[in-house]
């Protein structure tokens, strides 16, 4: 990697750091990754900026800081297994492999979820797996999960994400209208389900069967 994006992205980690990220195996995830190799050419100057950045198709690669709190608060295992809805560029999935044993990620948009398995593959990240279609049904063959992370937003918690969620399990998911939702913390406890509002935050659209129709006017 080139000296500056080296030192580019040194000042990304600080910024998260100032942005109250203190859990210092996602530090060292993000520090691990490079987030340009994931970003089409044009954009590829703006990869440590703390912000979303697009790569095409209309839809973007998150804010770092928002995806680093996502990891922060789902307090990650090297042993976990974990769902992630929404490849996207597949920088996120790539951070997520640092962090856990098994990553199964889902994307709707074929051209993305091949680039992106593309890009996993050339930087020999091999403990992950991208299916190309609809996240908000989950991917019920390697269920449960400990962890669901939703990089997208619907108007209500999919069911079949809450059903795929283990005992212990955590899932965060943005939900609301379409301009702009509430994040949501969901944990299966062995008292039953527990629901929290975490932040709001403004998310491309959740698609498909459990989110919204391709319109994107009405929920299912
Ligand atoms: N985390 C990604 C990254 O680091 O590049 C960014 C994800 S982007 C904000 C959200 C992604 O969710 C888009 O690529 C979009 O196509 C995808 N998406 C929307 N609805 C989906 C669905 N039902 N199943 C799978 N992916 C979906």
């Amino acid at each position: 990697m080139s000296d500056r994006y080296v030192a580019q992205r040194r000042l990304l980690i600080e910024r998260l750091q100032e942005r109250g990220i203190n859990d210092l195996e996602v530090l060292r995830a993000f520090d691990l990754v490079a987030r340009h190799e994931f970003l089409p050419e044009a954009v590829r100057h703006r990869a440590y900026e703390d912000a979303p950045v697009p790569i095409g198709f209309a839809q973007t690669a998150s804010q770092p800081s928002l995806q680093a709190l996502y990891m922060q608060i789902l307090q990650l295992s090297a042993n976990d297994k974990v769902l992630e809805v929404g490849t996207g560029s597949g920088f996120q999935t790539a951070v997520l492999a640092q962090l856990v044993d098994r990553v199964y990620s889902i994307e709707r948009i074929r051209e993305l979820g091949v680039r992106a398995r593309e890009t996993l593959e050339r930087l020999r990240i091999s403990n992950v797996a991208i299916l190309i279609g609809d996240g908000t049904i989950g991917w019920s063959r390697y269920a449960p999960y400990d962890a669901i992370l939703v990089a997208a937003g619907g108007p209500e918690i999919p069911e079949p994400l809450v059903a795929q969620l283990g005992m212990g399990g955590r899932m965060l998911i943005p939900v609301g209208g379409l301009d702009a939702q509430r994040l949501m913390l969901v944990k299966r406890t062995e008292a039953g389900m527990q629901y929290e509002e975490v932040l709001d935050c403004t998310f491309v659209p959740l698609l498909g069967r459990f989110g919204w129709d391709d319109q994107r006017t009405s929920s299912p």
